[in-house]
């Protein structure tokens, strides 16, 4: 993750990130972010709590190009849709943040998520990062702006309520630890609250380390993700050197949405 020139533009970031792609995103793998969109526990019950970087990797492909196009073709006339959150200009700013902030964690080019891309790739981490920011910049996109993912797994969706968890076993922290989390992890909580720790997302682990590790354990912002969107944002945005903390970017680019 390379860090960008602060001074490059939203416009530079949709111009590399559509270019060569927008024929082939949408046939590859449709169903699963609107998927992820259309109903938060279907979400839930279709996320993994031990995704393979392959699957973080075609899965920010396609969250990342439906942003990408959305904020693409979007015109004038849709200026004046309702939000059912926030004002048009919070939602149209969120858009930005998250497509900018999840382009900067490609480094500006979506092709690097393919998997015949002659690199590696990001880390999974980040990969994750790119999916939680590209699904909150849609949801944004349609007027739905929201500030916390389930905390358990966050490709779970955005938090509805807060719940005391156990996030290891039992033994280890009976209390456990009152998080934002799904209506699914809140109910399995409140029946099996034993078995919750089963639902914590692990990513694949460093060649020197662990096969798996939790989410908010690894290098990079992905942990900030524990604290809101705009904690993530602005994490991504310290790492890499760009500028414009969420909430404050540059006029032009909000405009341009
Ligand atoms: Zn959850």
């Amino acid at each position: 993750m390379a860090p960008l020139s602060p001074g490059a533009t939203a416009l530079v970031y949709c111009e590399r990130i559509t270019s060569g792609r927008r024929s082939t995103i949408a046939d590859e793998e449709p169903e699963l972010g609107l998927a992820a969109l259309a109903s938060e526990p279907r979400a839930a019950l279709s996320a993994p709590a031990e995704p393979s970087t392959s699957y973080l990797r075609r899965t920010a492909l396609t969250e990342l190009g439906a942003l990408a196009d959305a904020f693409d073709n979007e015109d004038d006339e849709n200026d004046d849709r309702p939000h059912r959150n926030g004002s048009t200009a919070h939602a149209q700013l969120r858009v930005w943040d998250c497509l900018d902030t999840a382009t900067l964690l490609v480094d500006g080019d979506i092709d690097w998520l393919r998997e015949d891309s002659e690199d590696a790739g990001p880390d999974p981490a980040d990969l994750v990062a790119v999916i939680v920011l590209a699904r909150a910049g849609r949801a944004a996109f349609n007027g739905e702006v929201y500030d916390r993912c389930c905390a358990v797994n966050p490709l779970h969706g955005p938090a509805t309520a807060r719940h005391r968890v156990r996030l290891s076993a039992p033994a280890d922290r009976p209390r456990g630890r009152l998080l934002h989390v799904c209506a699914h992890c809140r109910a399995t909580a409140l029946a099996q609250p034993a078995t919750v720790h089963a639902l914590l997302m692990t990513l694949p682990g460093p060649a020197d380390g662990p096969d798996r590790v939790p989410y908010d354990e690894t290098a990079g912002p992905l942990y900030a993700v524990r604290n809101g969107i705009p904690q993530l944002i602005d994490e991504v945005r310290e790492i890499t050197g760009a500028e414009f903390p969420s909430g404050r970017a540059a006029e032009g680019p909000v405009q341009a949405l």
